[in-house]
């Protein structure tokens, strides 16, 4: 039975879905400004380890991932380079899709970005204005947080001080309030500046929390199963999101929620302001693998903090490379038919350890132990020449089981041959000329994990190994 620690109950609480078999969920995604570092993709690599296991478990999964693709860094960084906001961000979103897929991440079924969402967040705005749940004050609409007497839940925030500029993002709101909690739904834009939306209630532009209000509950319904994200998001962002939905269904918002903890860096966390981090670029570039990357970010549960450093990295470097090599080793090994109960024993005790590991709040560390484990007991019977036919199998089996979840084995074969390549960078320029775009990023993806990386000349595409 899967239990994990629910951040709305302060508890670990076993996991049932409001439907049988099937898991709404929604992460809050990146802000597509900049490219996102290896903190921001810890998050996600526990989203998709998360979605993994579910699958695992035999869960149908909607899993709902939002690109923030407007906010004040976006229009100011647009404004400066004197482009509109979707110029500005395309190159960044190209990019993240393309590390995503580099990091062997699986593509959740609905991608929403925030402005193509504007007429749900107006919905909402509309419906919190009607129930006195939001109030207008010179020009912005404002959630009154005195009308939500659960505001606060989820955090577990005492409000009894002056909590203004608790977060960096509250008090970038200047306008005038009613209380120092209530933050922006809506800002006003003049007549001719841009971005800019019509509502009933004046032109403007939504605020951050709107937008993930109005992208989950359009895909997921009203209530829905799971929410996640990173740690910071807790506050005011989750709050702002519950109060928001809430405020205006009347209906519980999400049932369990997730946040991931920091990665850090010399204790510090990593983060864009503080210029202390890396992206996954910079990493690929200095020759680490995407494989190594991947399994460093995940060999620490979610709810504790990553301290990164560069013999962390090189450590997951030398593991995974190991975990290839066993796996080439068992595949390539002399077997005689029949099988060894011995073997099937550490299969089925490696495969029970893994699944009680990761029931027990998504404990990858243990996890990865199992595998570990496992790994050391089948050398020794291989230096015995004890490993037999079906046992072969069996090793292989779990293998692909534990790497359903966690992708860090990587591809079985060792690397496309070159002309595999030419065959997928032809299929990819013929995508693109039919304005196949979903399939060209996919194709781009499918060949980055290998470590091919594709430039655009004016020879056409070339195209190199990293
Ligand atoms: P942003 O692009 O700033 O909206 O952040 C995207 C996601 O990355 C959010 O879920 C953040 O909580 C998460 N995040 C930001 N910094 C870190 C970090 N140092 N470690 C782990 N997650 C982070
Ligand atoms: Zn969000």
């Amino acid at each position: 039975m899967l239990r994990f620690f629910n951040t709305l109950s302060h508890q670990v609480e076993e996991f049932h879905t409001i439907e049988e078999g099937k898991v709404r969920m929604y992460i809050c995604g990146p802000t597509v400004w900049n490219f996102a570092h290896i903190g921001n993709f810890r998050t996600f690599t526990f989203g998709d380890v998360l979605r993994r296991y579910l699958k695992f478990k035999g869960y149908e999964v909607t899993h709902v991932f939002n690109l923030t693709d407007i906010d004040d860094r976006i229009i100011n960084e647009a404004s400066k380079r004197h482009i509109s906001i979707d110029e500005f961000t395309a190159p960044f979103i190209n990019a993240f899709w393309e590390d995503f897929d580099a990091l062997g991440m699986e593509r959740p079924e609905v991608t929403p970005r925030a402005t193509h969402h504007i007429p749900e967040m107006i919905d909402i705005i509309a419906k919190l204005l009607e129930n006195g749940k939001a109030y207008e004050s010179e020009g912005s609409i404002y959630y009154r947080i005195s009308a939500f007497p659960e505001y606060g839940k989820l955090s577990r925030i005492s409000f009894s001080g002056n909590i203004a500029g608790a977060s960096e993002r509250i008090d970038t709101d200047k306008y005038e309030k009613e209380d120092a909690r209530d933050f922006a739904l809506w800002k006003p834009v003049a007549e001719g500046e841009e971005p800019g939306w019509e509502a009933p209630f004046g032109r403007g532009r939504p605020g951050w929390h709107i937008e993930c209000s109005a992208m989950s509950m359009k895909y997921l319904g009203e209530t829905f199963d799971l929410h996640a994200g990173g740690m910071d998001l807790q506050f005011p962002h989750h709050e702002n999101e519950i109060a928001q939905s809430e405020g205006a269904t009347g209906k519980l918002f999400a049932r369990y929620w997730i946040h991931s903890e920091f990665l850090k860096i010399d204790d510090v966390t990593m983060s864009k302001s503080k210029g202390n981090f890396f992206t996954f670029r910079d990493l690929r570039e200095q020759g680490y693998s995407a494989l190594a990357i991947r399994y460093l970010l995940l060999s620490v549960p979610t709810r504790k903090q990553l301290n990164f450093t560069f013999e962390g990295l090189q450590g997951a470097e030398s593991t995974v490379e190991r975990l290839r090599n066993f796996r080439s080793l068992v595949t390539e090994a002399k077997t005689p038919e029949g099988s060894n109960q011995e073997v099937a024993a550490l299969v089925t005790k490696a495969l029970t350890d893994f699944e009680a590991a990761m029931d027990d709040d998504f404990n990858t560390a243990a996890a990865l132990a199992s595998i570990h484990d496992l790994v050391r007991e089948i050398n020794i019977v291989m230096t015995g020449e004890g490993l037999l036919s079906k046992d072969r199998d069996a090793v292989l089996d779990a293998i692909a089981k534990f790497d359903s979840v966690l992708g860090i084995f990587g591809s079985s074969d060792r690397g496309s041959l070159d002309a595999e390549i030419e065959i997928l960078v032809e299929e990819r320029e013929e995508a693109r000329r039919q304005r196949n775009f979903a399939r060209s990023d996919e194709i781009r993806g499918e060949l980055a994990a290998q470590g091919i990386v594709l430039e655009d000349t004016k020879d056409g595409v070339r195209w190199k190994r990293k």
